[in-house]
């Protein structure tokens, strides 16, 4: 493929209509925009006060005191991004249904905010603490060795058990984060990936073909939006963050042959290192994970020159755009099929008890999507601990939901 020529070619052509029309696969809906208080650099006290009373409250808003803001009002963070604190809080300002409601711009930002960012961090990363905390100890690959997984999917979680998905996520140490970033950033990323992609052997489980979004036909990605391989680009949430901006330039898909290997370029990250695939080998999924990262890690760090590829944090770890995927960025999950559990108790009572066991429970299609007879259930837990103890906390819960389910006639 001559991606890096494709990418080349839409940069020289200027506006990206006179090419192509229209923005494929986008709603214009999904631009950003700030709110009306925070464009003009003012408190917005009264969306965060009704925030504060709904049942549902954002971290932003708990967090996002006047004291606060007024400490930041006039700050810009120190990394490429030049963030501030009212692009930080957008989200939760427009949405104070969102459970974390704000997203950093660059790696500077969680320590330039540390008033507003650690707390959310240890709020939403419950028994972490900024203080004590240190970067998870040991190599990726011991923190991602499969033979360390201890728990066993039982049989009645197997039966019910549609696929199973484990990411993690990345963002390149050289790159202001997405939220942060332009159109130029963007497509950077998307050409050095071209490069690590190329550097995959032939013939090897992982190698595969990388597709972007700006040239690939409206039927091609909504085939691989319903097969769960792409991402939606659509999300109201994620677009009042910045993540959406600049679409479609630099967004990417790279799919091994089998379909079991991911990667999503700049969909919110840089990078989500994706593995995949039919049924519940949760150890196999893993393997193939630990392996797609070090092969993407080795590559972009020989083509760069660059020791440290990924943004890490000395106290937390991988660093993300949202506070949530912050420390090992993973989230490891298994379809399952609960339909008496759902209809018996409800989305909202099952991701209780997903809570209570370190999970929480999504609807299939992607975050905030419906629920009809499956749920999606994954860790809930990031940050502090091996990768492998994450999959555990999966497993755990995807047996105590299909004996659930079991037990309910
Ligand atoms: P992420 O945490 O990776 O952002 P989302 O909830 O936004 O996850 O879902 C992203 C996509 O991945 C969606 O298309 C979703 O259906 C798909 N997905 C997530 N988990 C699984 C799984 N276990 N099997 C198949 N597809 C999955
Ligand atoms: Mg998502």
């Amino acid at each position: 493929m001559l991606l890096n020529d494709q990418v080349i070619l839409i940069a020289l052509s200027g506006e990206y209509k006179m090419q192509f029309g229209k923005k494929p696969g986008y709603d214009p809906d999904y631009d950003l925009k700030l709110d009306k208080s925070l464009a003009r650099d003012e408190y917005p006290a009264e969306k965060l006060a009704a925030a504060r009373a709904a049942r549902h409250t954002s971290l932003c808003a708990q967090v996002c005191t006047r004291e606060v803001w007024d400490k930041y009002k006039n700050v810009v963070s120190s990394g490429p991004a030049k963030w501030t604190l009212a692009r930080a809080i957008n989200t939760g300002v427009i949405y104070p249904e969102s459970f974390v409601g704000c997203h950093a711009g660059d790696k500077e930002s969680y320590d330039d905010f540390r008033d507003f960012f650690h707390p959310v961090i240890e709020k939403y990363h419950t028994g972490f603490s900024m203080q004590e905390g240190s970067a998870l100890d040991g190599s990726p690959s011991e923190r991602m060795d499969p033979a360390k997984i201890s728990a066993d999917l039982s049989d009645s979680a197997k039966d019910k058990i549609i696929s199973t998905r484990i990411r993690i996520a990345r963002n390149l140490s050289m790159f202001p984060l997405n939220p942060g970033g332009s159109r130029e950033s963007r497509e950077e990323i998307a050409a050095l990936m071209a490069k690590v992609y190329r550097r995959i052997p032939i013939g090897s489980d992982l190698a595969g073909e990388f597709f972007l979004h700006t040239t690939m036909s409206d039927a091609q990605r909504q085939a691989l939006i319903d097969d769960h391989f792409l991402f939606r680009g659509s999300d109201r949430m994620q677009a009042a963050s910045g993540y959406h901006e600049h679409w479609p330039h630099g967004r990417g898909v790279y799919l091994n042959n089998a379909k079991t290997f991911v990667n999503w370029v700049n969909e919110g990250d840089h990078l989500r290192i994706i593995s995949m695939e039919p049924d519940g080998d949760v150890k196999a999924v893993f393997a193939r994970l630990s392996a797609g990262a070090k092969i993407i890690e080795d590559g972009v760090r020989a083509i760069t020159g660059i020791d440290e590829v990924f943004m890490m944090h000395p106290k937390f770890g991988a660093v993300t755009c949202c506070p949530s995927n912050i420390g090992t960025g993973m989230r490891g999950s298994v379809h399952i099929k609960v339909p008496k559990l759902i209809e018996t108790i409800g989305f909202e009572e099952i991701d209780g008890l997903c809570r209570e066991r370190n999970c929480q429970a999504r609807g299939t299609t992607g975050e905030h999507s419906q629920v009809l007879d499956r749920i999606d259930v994954s860790n809930w837990r990031r940050i502090g601990l091996p990768e492998y103890e994450l999959v555990d906390d999966m497993i755990r819960c995807a047996n105590f939901l299909a004996n659930e389910e079991d037990t309910r006639g």
